[in-house]
């Protein structure tokens, strides 16, 4: 008998396991903070969010986003699809922008 295979996959479900108990925190985390708790880039955050917000579907927890916001001008990126961080605000090009957070709530 061998051992069960430890790839990519079983490292994958690990870091979103890790990702799933820090993003049940009462406190919304933006995506830098999740990078540091789980230890993956931030680019890597993304894709975990993009993936979990795709399997919650249809249980009982969701993930809430709080939109980015524009520290200048209170701009908020409602219609963003993307769950990374805007560079620039497009209503008065501040690059000054508070980043979206992310938390696991029951639906
Ligand atoms: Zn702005």
């Amino acid at each position: 008998m061998s051992k069960p295979q430890v790839g990519p996959r079983a490292a994958d479900q690990t870091v979103r396991a890790a990702l799933l108990e820090a993003l049940r925190s009462p406190r919304p985390l933006a995506a830098l903070e999740l990078s540091s708790i789980v230890r993956i880039s931030q680019r890597e955050v993304a894709d975990h969010l993009e993936h979990l917000q795709r399997s919650l579907a249809g249980s009982e927890e969701r993930l809430v986003v709080e939109p980015a916001r524009c520290n200048a001008c209170e701009f908020e990126f409602e219609s963003r699809d993307r769950l990374s961080r805007p560079s620039r605000c497009p209503k008065c090009k501040s690059e000054r922008i508070d980043p979206p957070r992310f938390r696991v709530t029951a639906r």
